[in-house]
């Protein structure tokens, strides 16, 4: 290979420096091999990173990602991270809408004796997920199954028949016959992806099954320190190997046969690598290549983070605002709810109520406040809206620079119009204020993804999830194939979340895209 002057070579060249691009790094400096990562922001992370994001408040808080569920032990021992996890005690709360009581899960077991008729349809709804996360999990850091191996290893026809080849939502509606169960149960095949209830394209299963398979069990728990712990981790394992880590670095082109073009501060700077791992989604790699972007990435939801003086009091009075909030409080959540947001999204308005998640990091790792806020009982909470489709931002009234931020605006006065309508105060009231005088809220649309992080649309998957195994009739020929890592050059891998079994602050695409290039060597 001929490498022009000026041009630096590099065995690896890393394009993103997200959680994944780090991950990969590691593995690949530690292999002794020599990897730039080059990441456009001023620090690594990508959307696993910590903030302070309100002026002069000592509050660091999981600005986008939050909970961990997917990132296996095996490369947490490969790379030495020292990454800390809490279980939460309880697993979600829902109110029921038009009344002062909810439904407490605090364990998959006991949630059985709170479920009444719907006790038996439970328990079976999640030995069947158990059964797909025993068996598919420790898959994840290998070279792909077949679909055929996969169901083989499931060993259970009637499990992938509910889960795998028949719409989730169909699966959930015979199971259980409580309409607020019932919308418990779907979350999971929602989170990120715009579908309805009952969705004949299976895009609801692939994110259900990624949902219900972490760590074997389907639990999602909170990174001790926030999720700029996890990253930082990655990063002084990346660093410890030897990579070396520009930021404020923007790829501007990529050529198939390994060279890179960067923008790092006011100089352009050539790279010639073996190989071109895009951390990158695969739209913006395409951008890149100057390739068709192929499917236009599209996210559907709302992030709001918010800092308040105390936990509000719950219209539900019977249950503490401690447990409600200390797993996932499902708010307007329903079957029904679900199935109506869904129906007034695709027809073009934002729903009301919108449905929400909200999760309280500091309940259970309290060490992302500042001691002062820990002892005057403030807490931080973070809203996930669902069902609002970049598309909705797209309309004439949102479309153009101001309307960005009506469109954050509208989109904010639902998450707490929702929020209140089971709140017994207004949450507004709560909001402490920052250094500057303003209520401590910050709202993240799919537009501020998109220009925040590159996110395609604001998809926080970085576009379509895929099953994590192979079609049969696949040709998995090179390593690349096999790691479910490959694009259409051979030089170049995808090393991120747009990866086969890529979406999540797992590492697992960046493990998978390092072991794809050591296979090559
Ligand atoms: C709001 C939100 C909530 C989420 N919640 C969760 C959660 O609770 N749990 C979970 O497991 N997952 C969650 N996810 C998904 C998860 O965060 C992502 O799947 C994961 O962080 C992706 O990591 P990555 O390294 O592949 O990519 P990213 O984190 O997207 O990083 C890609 C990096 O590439 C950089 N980049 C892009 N283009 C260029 C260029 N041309 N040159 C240089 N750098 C470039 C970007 O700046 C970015 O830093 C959430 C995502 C979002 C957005």
């Amino acid at each position: 290979m001929t490498v022009e002057s000026g041009t630096r070579a590099r065995d690896v060249v890393i394009v993103g420096g997200g959680h994944n691009g780090l991950a990969a790094a590691a593995y690949l400096a530690q292999a002794g091999l020599s990897v730039t990562v080059l990441e456009r922001l001023d620090e690594v992370g990508g959307a696993a990173v910590s903030t302070q994001a309100f002026a002069g408040i000592d509050a660091r808080l999981s600005r986008y990602s939050y909970l961990v569920s997917l990132l296996p032990e095996q490369i947490i021992r490969d790379l030495r991270l020292d990454i800390r996890l809490a279980r939460r005690r309880y697993s979600s709360y829902t109110p029921r809408p038009g009344e002062d009581t909810g439904l407490l899960v605090d364990r998959v077991d006991s949630a059985a004796s709170a479920l009444g008729a719907d006790a038996a349809g439970w328990l079976g709804l999640y030995e069947g997920t158990s059964r797909l996360a025993r068996a598919l999990f420790p898959t994840v850091t290998s070279p792909l199954l077949t679909r055929a191996e996969a169901r083989r290893a499931v060993g259970d026809d009637d499990a992938w028949g509910a889960f795998i080849d028949r719409p989730v939502g169909e699966t959930i509606q015979n199971a259980l016959s409580d309409d607020l169960a019932r919308g418990v149960a779907l979350t999971d095949a929602l989170i990120g992806t715009f579908a309805p209830n009952v969705d004949p394209s299976l895009a609801a299963n692939k994110c259900f099954l990624y949902h219900v398979i972490g760590g074997g069990t389907g639990d999602w728990d909170v990174p001790i320190g926030g999720m700029g712990a996890v990253s930082g981790e990655l990063r002084r394992a990346a660093l410890r190997a030897g990579a070396e880590l520009l930021t404020g670095a923007e790829a501007t082109a990529i050529n198939p046969d390994g060279s890179v073009r960067a923008r790092i501060g006011d100089a352009e700077v050539g790279f010639q690598a073996r190989w071109v791992l895009a951390g990158c989604s695969p739209q913006e790699l395409a951008r890149l290549l100057g390739d068709e972007p192929g499917v236009r990435g599209e996210g559907a939801q709302v992030k709001v983070n918010l800092l308040l003086r105390r936990l509000p009091r719950l219209r539900d009075a019977r249950v503490d605002p401690r447990a409600a909030f200390g797993g996932t409080f499902h708010v307007n959540e329903t079957w029904s709810q679900l199935d109506a947001a869904y129906e007034t999204a695709a027809g073009g308005s934002i729903p009301a109520p919108l449905p929400l998640e909200i999760y309280c990091h500091s309940l259970t790792d309290p060490t992302i406040l500042s001691e002062e806020l820990q002892a005057a009982g403030a807490q931080t909470i973070t809203v996930f809206g669902l069902h609002v489709p970049h598309r909705l931002s797209e309309r004439p009234t949102y479309a153009g620079g101001i309307g960005a931020d009506r469109y954050r605006a509208a989109l904010q006065e639902e998450v707490l119009a929702s929020l209140d309508s089971v709140l017994a105060e207004p949450i507004e009231e709560l909001l402490l204020t920052d250094g500057d005088g303003r209520p401590a809220i910050e709202t993240k649309t799919t537009i501020d993804l998109e220009h925040a992080l590159r996110l395609p649309g604001g998809n926080i998957f970085h576009g379509p999830l895929a099953w994590p195994w192979a079609e049969d009739d696949e040709a998995l020929d090179t390593p690349a194939d096999r790691w479910g890592v490959a694009t259409p050059y051979a030089r170049i891998l995808m090393c991120g979340s747009g990866a086969r079994r890529g979406g999540a602050v797992s590492a697992i695409a960046g493990h998978n895209a390092a072991m794809a290039v050591l296979e090559s060597l």
